[in-house]
């Protein structure tokens, strides 16, 4: 996979870096290897986290890596960017002994980078089917998905609306979690299956009609995420500075932006992309940022860990204002906010300016859901695609999962959905779809 040279996300290091060979060593030799293990309940993927640790701590890294990408096939991906501190880190039993738990990410980082350094594959795609799966959107759930269909021995082909696939991991991703390029290296390792076909530059809905899909492909997977950034109705949203922070995280991890004018940066939001989005303006060298949110402190729906160290960073924020306009002449210079109660209900006269070059929109974003909305047999909650635990949408031959269905969770979430439909799919090909294909096969008379 190809990406530009020049990216802006290149001058953020590693916020977690490798562990040396003799640190993992001892670390997982820390590990209790523990029965029914909390951590691999935690884990959506369900890895044998305790197996994986102990191979690394007899020396097997190979087999460490083959346990972790058997459950997960972006293994490295999630070492990396899960938030492992409400995840298995966060349920090792070490937290109860008052001694730090296992550094459970570290170690699968330490195991699989190994591995795709190396060039080791542990699948090969299952003898040839005669079943083809068409899958939407080129994110995680899809490749998962794609992966898991490949092993079954099922044609798979991927259409992407972007230039490149991956989705949100890389172009969303915190680049002190994980660089746009080390995804791109797990996704052609991944690729190395061999038989995903990947078509980028099709946006389905558009360039291709679902009857046109439906007809070419035996099953269909929808893996399309989250859409646009969610917008503020209020007067001044249009003016120049004033962006998505999906959008303008997307921008500097693909390419280059330049914040050489900025001097005071607003992001609005409380949640995950909010967050990531001040520590990123603040590393990319913007000396004045703050977080503007409409709660306290204690409520803000973002990782508390994370804010942390935007904290540490030098970051600052706005508790309890509201955006009500953002005022300039012919770009941004300042947002007036109003004050909050512990309601969330404005205070009446309690408005104040703030000043802004740059206002970033954390706010949410759009459900893509609307996109299957006029196809029977698929129902919509709020933009969301409902599915079945499986990932069925009732619709036959059609199964989704990942953002598009949980409402945006995690890149763990999605590959877990992917491969949990990929499995419910090659069921109904190998039962449902080969049968109907003998009756239409068999000589009439
Ligand atoms: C700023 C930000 C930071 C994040 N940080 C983290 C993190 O640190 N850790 C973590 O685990 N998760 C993180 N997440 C969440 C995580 O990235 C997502 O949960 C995950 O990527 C969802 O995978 P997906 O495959 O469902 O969707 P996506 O990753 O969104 O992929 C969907 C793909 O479908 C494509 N597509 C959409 N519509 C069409 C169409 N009509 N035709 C063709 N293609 C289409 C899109 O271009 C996209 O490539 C973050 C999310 C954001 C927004
Ligand atoms: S809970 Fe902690 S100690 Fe127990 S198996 Fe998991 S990582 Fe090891």
């Amino acid at each position: 996979m190809k990406l530009a040279e020049k990216r802006s996300e290149t001058v953020f290091q590693d916020f977690k870096p490798a562990l040396s060979a003799g640190h993992a060593f001892a670390e997982a030799s820390r590990c209790l290897f523990c029965e029914d293990a909390p951590c691999t309940i935690a884990c959506p993927t369900s890895i044998d986290i305790p197996q994986f640790i102990r191979k690394i701590a007899t020396g097997n890294l190979k087999g460490s890596a083959r346990t972790i990408f058997d459950a997960n096939i972006l293994g490295s991906s999630c070492a990396r960017v899960c938030p492992v501190e409400v995840l298995c880190v966060g349920a090792c039993v070490y937290n109860h002994m008052d001694q730090p738990p296992i550094q459970i990410g570290k170690l699968q980082r330490h195991a699989t980078d190994h591995a795709i350094a190396q060039g080791w594959q542990f699948h090969t795609a299952g003898p040839d089917s005669g079943f083809s799966v068409g899958l939407v959107g080129g994110g995680p759930a899809s490749l998962s998905a794609a992966h898991q269909l490949r092993r079954q021995g099922h044609a798979v082909t991927i259409y992407e609306k972007r230039s490149v696939i991956g989705g949100l991991d890389v172009t969303g991703v915190a680049p002190y979690k994980v660089r746009a390029d080390d995804v791109a290296k797990e996704i052609d390792w991944l690729l190395g299956i061999g038989g995903i076909e990947v078509r980028t530059g099709v946006q389905v809905g558009a360039d291709v009609t679902w009857a046109e899909l439906e007809q070419r492909h035996d099953a269909l997977f929808v893996g399309i995420g989250l859409g646009a950034d969610s917008l503020l109705d209020v007067p001044g949203a249009q003016l120049p500075g004033v962006q998505g922070a999906v959008a303008f995280i997307e921008a500097m991890k693909l390419g280059t932006v330049d914040l050489s004018n900025v001097r005071h940066a607003l992001v609005i939001g409380g949640g995950n992309t909010a967050v990531d989005a001040v520590r990123e303006l603040n590393g990319l060298g913007v000396k004045d940022v703050t977080l503007v949110y409409r709660g306290t402190e204690a409520g803000m729906p973002g990782y508390k860990h994370e804010w942390k160290v935007a904290k540490i960073d030098g970051v600052h924020a706005a508790w309890q204002a509201l955006p009500v306009a953002f005022q300039g002449n012919g770009r941004v210079e300042s947002v007036r906010c109003i004050r909050m109660d512990e309601h969330k209900k404005p205070i009446p006269g309690a408005e104040f300016d703030l000043p802004a070059d740059l206002v970033l929109l954390g706010i949410g974003q759009a459900k893509l859901g609307e996109l299957l909305g006029g196809l029977p047999g698929v129902t919509l909650d709020k933009g969301r695609v409902v599915v079945d635990a499986h990932g069925f949408t009732g619709r036959r031959g059609l199964w989704a999962g990942g953002d598009c269905t949980n409402g945006g969770k995690e890149v763990v979430n999605a590959v877990a959905e992917g491969k949990s439909a990929a499995i419910a799919i090659d069921e109904y090909l190998t039962t449902t779809a080969a049968a109907a294909r003998q009756a239409k096969e068999a000589p009439h008379g």
